[in-house]
């Protein structure tokens, strides 16, 4: 145990994470079509991770993820469809349970009532499922409240709020969770008008004809010329007379400037909450991390969503800013992922790291060192869901080197909730991230790439094991 002075001492955690924020719609990250400015803030002054991946691209698992430091074959959170059990142990309530302060504000999404309410937390006021952009309804410690504003604003006033009421003499917690930017987007009033006059660049892979690669690929309905719901994610039709290519132009313009406003506003309330934890006094010993529970498809290979292992999904944004320990400007290309969390957060708060967390701390690459163990060079993903209703993505397992990509498209549901019990022809797709940077050419069967692709389904094999997971019978 650390006596009252060491406790005092420890960090505070204010821990921002969006819904569906790509990393290619961050100024620090090379965007090409907007600038967070504020967002630039924590990268500039703290640590941005080029590689940090989630273990399975979709809202409600990696958000167990990072609660619990699991896989999801372990938290029970395969699926959309799945409620987390707050029983289980998470790293808000290790830290609650050694002197912090814990609170949980915003977007939740891991069912409600019961179990599935946030537990670990002094404190917690979330909108239900998915939340609303306007006039949102909250449930605060279990009542049901409305509020009018924007979400956005509004999680921001009540972190700020709760910041307020704390106890200046101990360490906090704060989960300050955006509901933006995910579909539809419903940007406020004040951005509304942004970008009215500009043409958003479109993605090298906005034409991607998927030659070569699988069915599932194929099959996805995430197509912004073919899949999307006009009426719900651009509130209008294409003007009359267009082309097919001209309409797919014209929905991928109107997607991306809502969304973009939708991410300024995000980009506005991180710089107010920044701001207030300088004028606290406190950011100097304030690990404050920006990221989103996965990435997004902005138009990349003609999709729109994610839960593909393709990267524009797979890539997490991770910026963190600690002016004690990170150096202003620290850029790495080391692998992170959603369970090294928790990991880390407990390691700096002096916190018993649990046996069961899989993750692994990031401190030693934060503060700039080589971890004498040497680092991850590969990770292990998994999609469960198949052929669920809206999206047909098949359900697929895989592998990530820093060079290549192996994705097993296994494509059946195992039980799974949300999915179809319909099996599909399983396939395998390989990339090579070095020539091949966008995922447009398969290289499976190759033979030049018969010796990579051996030790590739080795490495699958073994880290699929060290995680506990199980294999599903291979084809081909
Ligand atoms: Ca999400």
């Amino acid at each position: 145990m650390l006596n009252r002075q060491q406790q005092d001492q420890r960090p505070n955690i204010v821990f921002i994470m969006s819904d569906d924020h790509a990393s290619h719609a961050m100024s620090c990250y090379g965007s090409r079509v907007n600038a967070t400015p504020n967002l630039d803030r924590i990268a500039n002054e703290g640590i941005r991770f080029d590689n940090c991946f989630c273990t399975n691209s979709i809202c409600s698992p990696s958000r167990a993820a990072i609660l619990s430091g699991t896989y999801n074959h372990i938290n029970g959170v395969k699926s959309l469809r799945d409620r987390f059990d707050g029983r289980q142990v998470t790293f808000p309530k290790l830290l609650q349970a050694d002197g912090y302060q814990t609170a949980m504000v915003g977007k939740w999404h891991l069912g409600h009532g019961g179990e599935a309410d946030p537990t670990g937390f002094d404190f917690w006021s979330v909108v239900p499922g998915q939340g609303e952009y306007h006039d949102p309804e909250f449930i605060e410690m279990g009542e049901k409240k409305r509020f009018s504003g924007y979400a956005t604003d509004l999680i921001t006033d009540f972190s700020i709020d709760w910041l307020d009421k704390r106890d200046p003499e101990r360490p906090f917690l704060l989960m300050c969770h955006h509901k933006a930017p995910h579909r539809p987007f419903q940007p406020d009033a004040k951005h509304m008008h942004m970008y009215e006059d500009v043409d958003i660049p479109e993605p090298e892979t906005f034409y991607d004809d998927y030659e070569g690669r699988s069915e599932a690929v194929r099959e996805a309905k995430m197509r912004i010329d073919r899949d999307m719901d006009d009426l719900v994610d651009l509130k209008a039709y294409p003007p009359e007379g267009l082309t097919p290519l001209e309409q797919k132009k014209w929905r991928y313009q109107r997607y991306m400037k809502d969304y973009l406003r939708c991410v300024a506003s995000i980009d506005d309330n991180v710089g107010r909450l920044l701001d207030y934890l300088e004028d606290q006094g406190v950011a100097d010993n304030t690990i404050v991390v920006y990221t989103s529970d996965q990435g997004f498809f902005l138009g990349d290979h003609g999709w729109y969503d994610k839960r593909f292992m393709y990267e524009e999904s797979l890539r997490m944004p991770f910026i963190v800013r600690f002016p004690r320990a990170i150096r202003p400007g620290s850029v790495t290309d080391k692998m992170a992922l959603n369970v090294d969390f928790p990991v880390t957060f407990l390691d700096y708060a002096g916190v018993e790291i649990p046996e069961a967390m899989q993750g692994v701390s990031l401190r030693t690459i934060w503060e700039g060192g080589e971890p004498a163990e040497g680092w991850r060079t590969s990770m292990y993903y998994r999609y469960w869901m198949h052929l669920d209703d809206w999206h047909n993505v098949y359900s697929h397992y895989g592998v990530r080197t820093e060079r290549y990509k192996l994705i097993y498209y296994y494509a059946e549901a195992l039980g799974t909730l949300g999915s179809k019990e319909e099996k599909r022809t399983p396939e395998w797709e390989l990339f090579d991230l070095q020539e091949d940077r966008y995922e447009m050419h398969n290289r499976y069967g190759d033979p030049a790439y018969a010796a990579v692709t051996a030790e590739l389904k080795q490495e699958l094999r073994r880290l699929q094991l060290a995680v506990l997971d199980e294999p599903v019978e291979e084809v081909g």
